[in-house]
């Protein structure tokens, strides 16, 4: 059986660093720090790959979303490393008997330019997963310097996963 989950998360840019930034890496996508003059808003380290990626796990599994099973006004999760998020949730999938398939991912990011950290990025994924390296792919994108990416006030991620319970 196979079932698919759709996650997407956007994060504003502000002045200061999210509560769990690591120190002098502003940016955190995918658990990978990314050099940035600005800081994202966040609860958390901020990291929306990873936020919508537990979110495509949790839709693929109907568990709801992050926001069910992480409140962010439980203190628990005040300057989280959002790998925090992904492991209990990669534990209930254990336990159903799911494992993913592949995850396809774009992040939207006017600047920073992306596109030399992706791979980076994709193979972090792939670790934190357990995956082969050819089961995750990200893509960059810019806003094309309109629309509130474009402009330079957030970042958006975009993900998709396929899980499989059995054999294919
Ligand atoms: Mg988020």
């Amino acid at each position: 059986m196979y079932r698919v989950g759709l996650g997407s998360d956007r994060h504003r840019f502000g002045d200061s660093p999210p509560d769990g930034s690591p120190s002098g890496r502003l940016l955190v996508i995918g658990g990978v720090g990314i050099d940035s003059d600005r800081g994202v808003v966040a609860h958390s380290d901020g990291d929306v790959l990873l936020h919508a990626l537990v979110d495509a796990l949790l839709g693929a599994m109907g568990q709801g979303d992050i926001g069910d099973r992480f409140p962010d006004t439980d203190p628990a999760h005040d300057g989280a490393d959002s790998r925090s998020f992904l492991t209990p949730v990669l534990t209930d999938l254990a336990a159903g008997g799911w494992s993913v398939v592949n995850v396809d991912a774009t992040v939207s990011l006017q600047r920073p330019k992306l596109g030399p950290h992706k791979r980076a990025i994709a193979g972090n994924l792939a670790r934190l997963l357990g995956l082969a390296p050819d089961a995750v792919n990200v893509k960059a994108k810019t806003g094309e310097k309109v629309g509130p990416v474009g402009r330079g006030d957030c970042l958006d991620a975009d993900v998709v996963v396929l899980l499989m319970k059995g054999t294919p």
